[in-house]
């Protein structure tokens, strides 16, 4: 069985200002550049507003519909925008990650990854925030445990900027453990070491900017996968943010194409020893063109060569 890519058109109608960075031409970047590989691509479908509600109350969603303009663009807040095709795009964006899930745990693909957007990690429970409307991560990781009965759920999240979103909808769910490394300081700001959730479910690893491949690969393998193989997740879910990249403009971490490859062939590594390899992963940050591309297809090639 082959890798599934779950994308849609409708992620490429939600479009931001000019110059805005989380823009248009990323996911076609990403597109284009895993074009070559040998996947089972996928149609994403809408989520139902079901497994949005799983983490989000329904003034959010109805916030957001109020607010959506006819054309240009409403501002919600200082970075994130909405266009007429947002909600398509962030339905889409968190369907994918649903439809990966319910593959992934059924049998149909050994792991997924799911070429989206909006973003999801920093849309808090009731707030759209850095560029992401819906917490696609969050709510797949609710859907595994609620709708197919999972009872531990790991959702690991390499992007520069801290998950907050993502540890925000998770932080009392003892059932899921949240791991995830950033730039500190750096916006949003959050995610000191001693923010560990409400059962000790979130285990926050700050790095310091100007660190390196050398410094993420000793934080990961000293902290985040000891506790993941304890915590024997039955998916792992991935929030994959490439801005950690050395080219990346919006931070000063210097990762290579290749530590995003190291990440997550040992991700896939823990994944094959806890829960049969079962692996979904979901797009995130990644602001310079080339490097994006280049790291996502190392990260899709990884998954590619753990599903064989
Ligand atoms: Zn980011």
């Amino acid at each position: 069985m082959k890798t599934a890519l779950l994308t849609h058109a409708d992620c490429l109608s939600h479009v931001t200002p000019t110059g805005h960075p989380e823009r248009v031409a990323r996911l076609e970047h990403v597109l284009h550049a895993l074009e070559p590989l040998d996947l089972t691509r996928v149609t994403a479908p809408l989520a139902a507003e079901d497994d949005i509600l799983r983490v989000h109350p329904k003034s959010h969603l109805e916030e957001l519909r109020r607010t959506l303009p006819a054309d240009g663009y409403y501002q919600i807040d200082g970075d994130t925008f909405t266009s007429p095709g947002s909600l398509d795009a962030a339905f889409r964006a968190a369907g994918a990650c649903v439809k990966a899930v319910d593959m992934v745990l059924g049998g149909e693909a050994p792991n997924a990854f799911c070429a989206i957007r909006p973003p999801g990690h920093h849309a808090e429970t009731d707030t759209a925030m850095g560029f992401c409307l819906f917490g696609n991560a969050a709510l797949a990781a609710k859907h595994a445990l609620d709708h197919h009965g999972l009872s531990r759920v790991a959702v690991v999240d390499f992007d520069v900027h801290h998950g907050n979103g993502t540890q925000d909808l998770l932080w009392d769910d003892a059932r899921a453990l949240t791991i995830t490394s950033q730039q500190m300081p750096l916006w949003p700001g959050t995610g000191r070491a001693d923010e560990t959730g409400v059962h000790g479910n979130v285990l926050n690893i700050p790095l310091g900017p100007d660190t390196g491949g050398a410094e993420m690969r000793s934080a990961w393998r000293d902290q985040a996968f000891p506790r993941l193989r304890s915590f024997r997740p039955e998916l792992i879910i991935i929030s994959a943010g490439f801005d950690a990249h050395q080219d990346d403009p919006l931070a000063q971490l210097n990762w290579s194409t290749e530590d995003f490859a190291w990440i997550t062939a040992e991700l896939c590594k823990i994944a094959d020893e806890v829960c049969d390899g079962r692996v979904v992963s979901t797009l995130e940050g990644g602001y310079d063109l080339t490097a994006l591309a280049a790291s996502a297809k190392a990260h899709v090639e990884e998954l590619i060569k753990a599903a064989t």
